[in-house]
């Protein structure tokens, strides 16, 4: 079933990422895949160029045309401000979903996990990744942590559908909600309210901790894991350890328009042009992206050639182990090893069979949701303040009650410390005074803030930012402090 050939963007990388985007390369040819390479440069280079982001306009356009991106690792130099390219790539396409399949390769590459088959579907854009970062006092600095329904509805119904269209039994949920309770909250909620729509899934909800290490010691107990990006980052690194080396895992970032597949592994410089690296992970990655173009044919007879020669013992050298290895191979060697096994299967590993399902993305039709009613009850007003003692900055604070606005407490860290703090609490240069309507839960206006503001302010008092308390449809949309 010939059909076009389908253009991709193809970037060589740094250090030995032109060996192995080579090796992928030629393997792919040999098996036929179909494919029209545009290829850019992007990483060390660019950025020694001094384009901040590494990656030059007409890189960009490439991507925009073809929509497909095949990635060898690059370098991101040491200090000078350079962006990450990874996450600047996967924020400005919107590749929300990070897919990650970790699978052991037992007896032929050494795990402690034989049988391990775990899927990490991890979200891309939001948490702590939004990278909204400040310093606010002398000793305090802020990173926001931001989780939106639609970003979670979209990674949540991602991992069902990738769970339905790949034949897995169960979707897992990760979070830490015990804690934070509004954004990873949001994150479990969603993935209730979503799950609910697939009847045929076994599905459940860990805390993180305990979650990762069940993973890490068990991890035939799991199918699929769904989570906020900061958890999927390391334990997508953890898993893909786990089931035998981070030099075997590929992964998929999919967006509703575009998607960007790669090796989970970087640039390895000090492995660089020796013919030493091993192309699997990258070859995985590019698997992944055969399937999603709709060539999943190529993908199955490769990933059979692939599974044979490490079944035959051979192994490049991060994976070579005397006893079970045959014969230490290089990069093309390796790759000339899958090509003279094109078209046979595996006689132990199990084969490969992927879905034929022509693309990996989503119809993502969100949920239309009521506009809650929001009203304004109080604000939150932070301060840096160099005294450590919480009576004396209570009192101070209080002395701004008026205009029907009065000060309910004072916490430090999130403790509250004022009235009735206990003097152990350990207090930084980083005060929050909440401030409410005279009659606690009556709503308030933005004119009243403004001028406590101005009040606060002619007194010199240093505020570093507010937050505004909110119900919506009569429902707290804050936390209390702990200790409130
Ligand atoms: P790394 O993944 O490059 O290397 C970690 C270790 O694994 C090294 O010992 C290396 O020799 C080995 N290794 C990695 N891939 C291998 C392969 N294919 N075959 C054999 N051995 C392999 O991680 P690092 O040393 O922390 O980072 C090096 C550079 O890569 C940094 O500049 C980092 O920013 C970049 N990086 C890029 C990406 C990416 O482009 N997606 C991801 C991670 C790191």
């Amino acid at each position: 079933m010939a059909s076009n050939p389908v253009p991709i963007t193809v970037a060589h990388g740094d250090g030995i990422g032109p060996e192995i985007m080579a090796a992928c390369l030629h393997i792919m040819k040999e098996a036929g895949a179909r494919l029209a390479i545009e290829t850019i440069e992007i990483g060390e280079k660019g950025y020694l160029r001094g384009i901040n982001s590494g990656m030059e306009p007409s890189a960009w356009e490439s991507l925009r045309r073809t929509k497909v991106f095949f990635k060898a690792p690059i370098t991101t130099p040491q200090g000078g401000g350079f962006k990450s390219l990874n996450v600047t790539t996967r924020k400005t396409l919107g590749l929300y979903a990070n897919v990650r399949p970790c699978v052991s390769y037992d007896p032929y590459v050494e795990t402690k996990h034989p049988g391990m088959d775990v899927v990490i579907v991890r979200e891309n854009e939001e948490d702590l990744y939004a990278g909204i970062e400040h310093r606010q006092t002398d000793e305090v600095y802020q990173c926001l942590k931001l989780i939106s329904r639609p970003g979670s509805e979209k990674i949540v119904r991602y991992a069902f559908e990738y769970a339905r269209r790949n034949n897995r039994k169960k979707v897992t949920c990760f979070t830490k909600d015990n804690i934070m309770k509004f954004t990873d909250g949001l994150f479990h909620k969603v993935f209730d309210e979503v799950g609910a729509e697939y009847p045929e899934f076994e599905k459940e909800h860990w805390i993180v901790d305990i979650g990762a290490a069940k993973m890490a010691d068990t991890p035939e107990a799991f199918d699929v894991i769904v989570m906020p990006n900061l958890y999927g980052d390391i334990l997508s690194d953890v898993a893909a350890q786990i089931a035998g080396s981070v030099g075997l895992a590929g992964s998929a970032n999919i967006g509703d328009h575009c998607a960007m597949f790669e090796a989970i592994h970087g640039s390895a410089p000090r492995r660089a042009g020796q013919n030493l690296a091993n192309p699997s992970g990258l070859l995985q990655g590019g698997l992944l992206m055969l399937v999603h173009i709709g060539q999943a044919d190529v993908a199955e007879t490769i990933q059979n050639a692939w599974l044979r020669t490490i079944e035959d013992g051979v192994h490049t050298y991060d994976i070579f182990k005397q006893g079970t290895s045959k014969q230490k191979v290089g990069t093309k060697e390796f790759a000339d090893a899958v090509v003279t096994r094109l078209g046979k299967k595996p006689e132990k590993l199990k084969p490969a069979a992927y879905s034929k399902a022509p693309k990996q993305t989503v119809n993502q039709s969100l949920k239309q949701h009521a506009q809650a009613r929001k009203e304004l009850i109080g604000v939150d007003i932070f301060f840096d303040w160099k005294q450590r003692d919480p009576v004396e900055f209570g009192k101070k604070v209080e002395a701004f009650n008026g205009n029907g606005l009065k000060l309910l407490l004072v916490s430090n860290r999130g403790i509250k410390v004022y009235p009735n703090g206990f003097e152990e609490t350990f207090c930084t240069d980083h005060w929050r005074a909440r401030f409410k309507a005279d009659r606690e839960g009556d709503p308030i206006s933005h004119g009243q803030i403004v001028d406590l503001l101005r009040r606060i302010g002619d007194a010199k008092l240093d505020f570093i930012k507010t937050e505004n308390l909110y119900t919506f449809d009569g429902q707290k949309g804050f936390v209390s402090a702990q200790g409130e």
